[in-house]
């Protein structure tokens, strides 16, 4: 089980919430994990198939170094998913049928910061480079993972991104208080000593075209992810006070890293009752950075109903338990309502222009025919005062930005890039049609023939840190035998 700082100790700063555990802490659950009969967590769990209970048994047997070598061969950057996984390997570890799984995470932790303090984490350039010059846009997990195994194939790698600084949603969306940035900007020193280029500030689409990309780079690698966001459009939407939640975490973060100031004075909680629409992880995060801003109170709504504490019989193990889950913010305060919705917010009564009350209502999952669809409950409206409503809930796909546009490229229904088995982003003939943004200077014949793929949640749509890392080295590693 994890341990965290105190409560009313960690609310006061945006440090890690949890305290880092020591080999001898765990011993007793590896104990555990090494009588296991048939394991299920790296094959059923892991998306990259960490070989967990070897691991676990070399940290047991206090072969570190060993269970280093282990790690690294399947996770590149084992210090994020130890910080920020929500362990689906322990989702089906053995042990987790009726007791508290193996700690997973935990060891992973310890290993590769035992690696980091004992420098064993070095930068390995390729022996040999290659004249093959890739492109990778965007800096999130999928764009690192897939521009440190091309690198470490000998390719030559610029990584484009469009932000101040290389990491996606693990730098500018999940708080310090999970993530510390300088556990990125450790990784990232390492990615340029080992020789990828990061151009940063640079919008794809934008600043530079997909034509100029195209006679830049032999092949590209789109891993902008899924971030257009899904909003509620419900009378009030554009009153003043009314937030995305991702640009609230975002301008937190940026004052965490000295990018800004001060925060705008909209993504300040300080004094404020907050209202967050979502109830997953983004919504979790912005609990807990309200109450570091000092806000007065916080409310989460959701509208799925409240998940049953423990398996359903239609999830049993070892697929990943869908039940209530609960993180390090909820336990630090704050009101959680499901099968709720907001049907529309209203003006302060001393402040036309700013959002005031939200009114909420309570819904029935009708399971009529079709997909079960949220029905209002009659006479079950209720008014909350609030002073800053964050919208945390999720997103719909790809960025409807420029970079398609400029590539020539449309997404699916779902919203994601349609790629083949091997990641190769489809076109189809309209796809490939010439657009009248192209400077003339920069204008190819056609970008048809340019290879692209995609991965991460560009192409997966809204997953975890864990998934798109794992597609970005899955989509690498066909790059490198299409272009041997
Ligand atoms: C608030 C929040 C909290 C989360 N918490 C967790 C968690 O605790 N655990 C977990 O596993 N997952 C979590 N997730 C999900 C996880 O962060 C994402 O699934 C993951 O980051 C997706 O990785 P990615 O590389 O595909 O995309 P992203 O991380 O979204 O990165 C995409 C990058 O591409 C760049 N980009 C886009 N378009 C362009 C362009 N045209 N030109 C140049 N650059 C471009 C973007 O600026 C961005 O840096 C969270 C997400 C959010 C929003």
């Amino acid at each position: 089980m994890s341990t965290y700082r105190p409560i009313n100790e960690r609310i006061r700063d945006f440090k890690p919430v949890e305290i880092q555990p020591q080999p001898a802490d765990l011993y007793e659950d590896l104990k555990h994990c090494q009588d296991c009969g048939i394991p299920f967590c790296h094959a059923c769990g892991c998306p990259l198939l960490n070989a967990v209970p070897e691991i676990n048994a070399a940290v047991l047997n206090g072969r570190m170094h060993s269970a280093l070598g282990v790690l690294l061969a399947t996770s590149p950057f084992p210090e994020f998913t130890a910080r920020v996984c929500p362990a689906p390997c322990e989702g089906s570890c053995v042990q987790g049928l009726n007791a508290d799984a193996v700690p997973c995470r935990q060891v992973e932790f310890v290993v590769i910061e035992e690696g980091f303090a004992k420098s064993l984490i070095r930068p390995r350039p390729p022996r040999l480079r290659r004249s093959l010059q890739v492109g990778v846009v965007g800096s999130g997990p999928a764009g690192l993972a897939a521009a440190w195994r091309l690198n470490q194939a000998g390719m030559q790698v610029k990584v484009y991104e469009k932000d101040t600084r290389p990491g996606g949603f693990m730098r500018y969306g999940i708080p310090d208080f999970k993530l510390e940035k300088k556990v990125l900007d450790r990784r990232i020193r390492l990615l340029e000593q080992e020789g990828i280029v990061f151009e940063c500030g640079v919008e794809v689409g934008s600043d530079i075209s997909g034509r100029l990309l195209a006679k830049r780079h032999n092949v590209l690698v789109l891993a902008g992810g899924a971030r257009q966001k899904r909003d509620l459009v419900i009378p009030g939407r554009d009153l003043a006070g009314v937030h995305f939640a991702t640009d609230y975490l975002t301008s937190q973060n940026r004052l965490n890293a000295g990018e800004i100031n001060a925060l705008p004075k909209d993504h300040d909680a300080g004094g404020k009752r907050v209202l967050v629409i979502g109830g997953g992880d983004t919504g979790a995060d912005c609990m807990g950075t309200a109450w570091r801003q000092g806000a007065i109170s916080v409310s989460q709504v959701e509208i799925l109903p409240k998940p049953p504490t423990t398996r359903a019989a239609d999830n049993p193990w070892p697929q990943w338990p869908r039940t209530l889950r609960s993180s390090s913010s909820h336990a630090e305060g704050g009101e959680r309502l499901f099968s709720v919705t907001a049907t529309s917010f209203s003006p302060a009564t001393d402040n036309a222009g700013h959002v005031g009350t939200a009114l909420c209502a309570a819904v029935n999952w009708s399971a009529g025919d079709g997909a079960p669809r949220p029905l209002p409950v009659e006479n079950s409206e209720f008014v909350l005062p609030v002073d800053l409503v964050l919208l945390a809930m999720g997103f719909t796909g790809a960025e409807d930005g420029a970079l398609l546009k400029s590539l020539e490229l449309k997404k699916d229904k779902s919203g994601r890039l349609p790629r083949s088995e091997g990641g190769r982003v489809l076109r189809d003939a309209q796809n490939s049609a010439r657009t009248d943004t192209d400077a003339p200077d920069e204008a190819a014949d056609t970008l048809a023939d340019f290879p692209v793929y995609a991965c991460g949640d560009a192409a997966l749509g809204p997953s975890l840190v864990v998934r798109a890392m794992n597609d970005g080295l899955r989509v690498a590693e066909r790059v490198i035998a299409d272009f041997r």
